[in-house]
């Protein structure tokens, strides 16, 4: 591949996440390769190539389910009409070629700019970049304010690379964030979704949540969790997230599947309490939780987009929490079938860890699922109203009261 491109002429290296993760003893997740071709000439040598992006366009090149990204080298952008910037300092097109020492400054972090060459097996290193690898220092390059401001992303770039290399952010590199953390309401929704996914999905999302609070950059994502949880602090709801992010943690580490609509269901469940008080007592539960998950998801999705799929598979989690508590005729079994029944009940497990509900009820459903048909029928609740306790109720007692 880079030898391909190296017989037809072009300098071509490996280069980013790649040669990093190389170097700190991690598997890369992928190879990127950055080269002096112009995108059209990368086409000209590679048959499955197809050439992507608008705003920094690129070739990619596929074999099999593979795919490999070339990047062409890109320059600074002095003179106007190279590149689009906004007046914010926000830039919108990328596309000047220059050289590869170029290339390497106008990357974000010291230790994503490396470069590797298969020829002579060299790492060039054009910032510095080996002895922020040896001190574990995430240093963006250049001056860090100006590089969040062309892209605001890098702020939550920042702490995704923190969080999943074990690295600390470099002072200068961290001091301008809670400042400008703002402009990131200036980024489409729809790269907001996609760069949440890396930051919960890179098996560090517990981290991650708390280096996203300690530099105030939730409050960017998840507004209204955020808000949830200063005014209550260590909540229940708090708990579950955390509790469901180290099981995303695990559940990656294991290669096993996650659903970005378990995520968003957690992180979104305390602003959900708080939407559901007061509406439970004067409409059935389930119209209860669809009007506040309609109400609760308009106001999210003015800061992150959330892919339909992915809102419907939520309020079906929310929902069906209310159904855990009717264990009496053929309602459970009822349940039992219902295509979200997996995801809400490793909630309603959740919820039971956290103390919001009774641990007996995750346990019923737990042995509920493991035994045949007689065991079942012998497990069934007489009625479903059975006489409660009084306690205070609270907000999460309301949403399994009918
Ligand atoms: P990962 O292993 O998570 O994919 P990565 O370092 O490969 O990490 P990518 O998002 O795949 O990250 O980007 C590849 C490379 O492109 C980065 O290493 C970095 O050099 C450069 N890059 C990506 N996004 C930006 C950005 N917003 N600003 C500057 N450089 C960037
Ligand atoms: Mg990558």
């Amino acid at each position: 591949m880079l030898s391909r491109l190296r017989s037809a002429g072009y300098d071509a290296y490996l280069v980013g996440g790649c040669v990093r993760d190389l170097l700190i003893g991690k598997i890369p997740k992928d190879f990127d390769v950055s080269t002096r071709a112009h995108p059209e000439q990368v086409q000209a040598v590679f048959k499955n190539c197809r050439l992507i992006g608008r705003r920094f366009r690129l070739a990619h090149i596929h074999f099999g389910r593979e795919v490999i990204e070339v990047a062409t080298f890109r320059a600074p952008h002095h003179q106007e009409g190279e590149s689009l910037q906004h007046e914010d300092g926000r830039i919108l097109r990328d596309n000047v070629y220059g050289t590869e020492e170029e290339d390497a400054w106008r990357r974000d972090f010291t230790v994503n700019a490396l470069y590797y060459d298969s020829v002579d097996f060299s790492v060039r290193d054009h910032v510095g970049a080996m002895a922020d690898i040896e001190s574990r220092t995430l240093r963006m390059i250049g001056e860090p304010s100006e590089r969040y401001k062309e892209d605001p992303v890098r702020m939550l770039r920042a702490v995704r690379f923190a969080a999943k290399l074990d690295f600390s952010i470099e002072p200068a590199t961290q001091a301008p964030i809670k400042e400008l953390g703002g402009m990131l309401k200036d980024i489409p929704s729809s790269r907001l979704f996609d760069e949440l996914l890396k930051l919960f999905h890179g098996a560090a999302a517990v981290k991650t949540f708390h280096l996203l609070r300690e530099y105030d950059l939730l409050r960017q994502l998840f507004p209204l969790s955020d808000d949830y949880f200063k005014n209550n602090i260590d909540s229940s709801a708090e708990r579950l997230v955390l509790a469901s992010l180290a099981n995303t943690d695990a559940r990656i580490s294991e290669g096993k599947s996650v659903t970005p609509a378990f995520l968003f269901a957690a992180m979104l469940w305390g602003p959900m309490l708080k939407e559901l008080e007061g509406k439970s007592n004067k409409v059935p539960q389930y119209q209860a939780i669809q009007v506040a998950a309609d109400q609760l998801l308009a106001k999210q999705l003015q800061y992150t987009s959330i892919p339909r799929r992915f809102s419907v598979m939520m309020r079906e989690i929310w929902q069906l929490q209310s159904r855990f508590e009717m264990r009496s005729g053929k309602r459970p079994w009822r349940l039992l079938e219902h295509p979200r029944f997996r995801a809400a009940y490793d909630f309603l497990v959740l919820r039971a860890n956290v103390g919001e509900v009774p641990a007996e009820l995750a346990t019923w459903w737990t042995d509920f699922q493991e035994c045949e048909e007689p065991a079942q029928k012998k497990m069934l609740k007489k009625s479903d109203a059975p006489k409660r306790r009084r306690r205070k109720p609270t907000a999460a007692k309301k949403i399994i009261e009918v």
